[in-house]
């Protein structure tokens, strides 16, 4: 079979989706080395800045034990990592993916059909490979005390994940193909637009849409609680209608607070698990989640994921109508309609290229994410001004979820959305020697 003749315009097409794409990644990159708070509590520390010492909070017991869950949780962690990758680049880069596509939809005439069957076909392998890993980590979680599920439920929860993720491959799937067909050279201008609403709309929806799906939700019960964190929102300025409580403890007994959505879905969720914790601790954590909320982290991060997101498809668009990659991949290139990237077949590969680019992108978002975290403690401290009530919350919180409390360089670029518990500590006792209030003593007696 001889190589289709070399196409002018879709060289042009190409060049255009290059250019385009460097332009975003640039607005990305700029974006984000302007806005991220990379010192997150400006100003002069008298005495310089304390150093995150594990040693002067946790007991030994408490540290030992952090140390053997983390050796326990690695193995699955990164195998499940590298086998998941190993599989979506099997399938993606050679014939194999299209071959079990082919397979799939071989009965089915209708495009839209097909093209919704390799969404289902390939979200389920893949889910399929990591199931293994994901109950070896849940069975470590088990064993340390931290899942208090049973299997049939935690089962029906995968299930459930699985479900939410066919939804929303299934419609990606079907606009990017629907683009593709119709803009044979220039699909990836709708895809890079298309790809920015589907994002907006997905982190808007998320609270209202798949949140219910695994947690049920109740407004904070009337009481003191409720009316002493309403009225430090109302303090911050911060508009909050309500706080919500989630019934996370039918699955752990880790502690978590967050905010999800923006405008008219925004909500400050706490865990019931919380709810035991000391009042005055809950506020800090909810003073920490209105740090959030005050500075729109949610929208901000939603716009600027959108737009690399919106990058990326430019990219893809390069990569999908490589021919080398389309033999690779065991679909025909082909001027026609149906060929090449406008194959359903193609979707292996498109999964491959998907994971590598979120994979390549998850260092980055740890990364603003830890600095845009920082920010969110040292504004609850603003807020709150008891460093001390501060440190024994992150103690607390370090040791119910049972953290890592020293975790080396490669978890920092892979797992870490969060500075470290002795590292948020160690801002707090800052926090008290730059505003002249009392530095919270080391919580281990020496
Ligand atoms: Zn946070």
């Amino acid at each position: 079979m001889s190589e289709p003749p070399p196409d002018r315009g879709m060289r042009r097409a190409r060049v255009a989706a290059a250019g385009t794409a460097a332009v975003l990644f640039a607005a990305v990159g700029a974006l984000l080395g302007l806005t991220t708070p990379w010192n997150p509590l400006p100003g002069h520390v008298p005495g310089g800045h304390t150093a995150a010492d594990r040693a002067l909070d946790f007991t030994p017991a408490e540290i030992a034990r952090s140390k053997a869950f983390d050796s326990a949780l690695n193995p699955p962690a990164y195998s499940g990592l590298l086998v998941g990758l190993a599989v979506v680049l099997a399938l993606g880069l050679s014939p194999l993916g299209a071959r079990l596509i082919g397979r799939a939809a071989a009965r089915v005439r209708r495009r839209p059909l097909r093209v919704a069957l390799a969404a289902v076909t390939l979200t389920t392998v893949f889910r399929l490979a990591g199931l293994p890993f994901d109950v070896w980590r849940e069975s470590v979680l088990r064993r340390y005390g931290l899942s208090t599920q049973s299997w049939p439920s935690w089962l029906a929860d995968q299930l459930k994940s699985l479900g939410v993720t066919w939804v929303i491959y299934t419609i990606a799937l079907l606009l990017l193909y629907a683009v593709i067909r119709r803009f044979p050279r220039y699909w990836w201008a709708g895809a890079a637009a298309g790809g920015l609403v589907l994002v907006i709309a997905v982190s808007f929806l998320y609270p209202i849409a798949v949140e219910p799906v695994f947690n049920k939700f109740h407004p904070l019960p009337q009481g003191r609680l409720r009316s002493d964190l309403l009225t430090m929102a109302e303090r911050d300025g911060v508009p909050v209608k309500d706080v919500l409580v989630a019934d996370a403890s039918r699955r752990t007994t880790s502690l978590n607070a967050y905010v999800s959505g923006f405008g008219s879905t925004r909500r400050i969720v706490v865990y019931d698990t919380l709810l035991k914790s000391p009042p005055a601790r809950v506020e800090s954590i909810v003073a920490h989640e209105l740090g959030h909320a005050k500075r729109d982290d949610v929208l901000w991060g939603t716009l600027v994921g959108a737009l690399g997101v919106a990058g990326a498809l430019c990219l893809l668009q390069l990569l999908m109508t490589s021919p080398w990659l389309l033999r690779r991949a065991g679909v025909r290139a082909g001027p026609g309609k149906d060929g090449g990237a406008a194959d359903p077949r193609s979707a292996a590969l498109l999964l491959a290229l998907v994971t590598v680019a979120t994979q390549v992108g998850t260092p980055v978002q740890n990364l603003v994410s830890r600095h845009i975290e920082a920010r969110a403690d040292a504004h609850a401290l603003d807020l709150t001004r008891d460093p001390g009530v501060f440190v024994s919350m992150q103690h607390e919180l370090s040791v119910r979820n049972i953290s890592d409390l020293a975790p080396n360089p490669v978890e920092y670029l892979l797992w870490l959305t969060h500075p470290a518990g002795p590292a948020r500590i160690a801002m707090a006792r800052d926090w008290a020697r730059m505003h002249d209030v009392p530095v919270p003593p080391p919580l281990r007696s020496p």
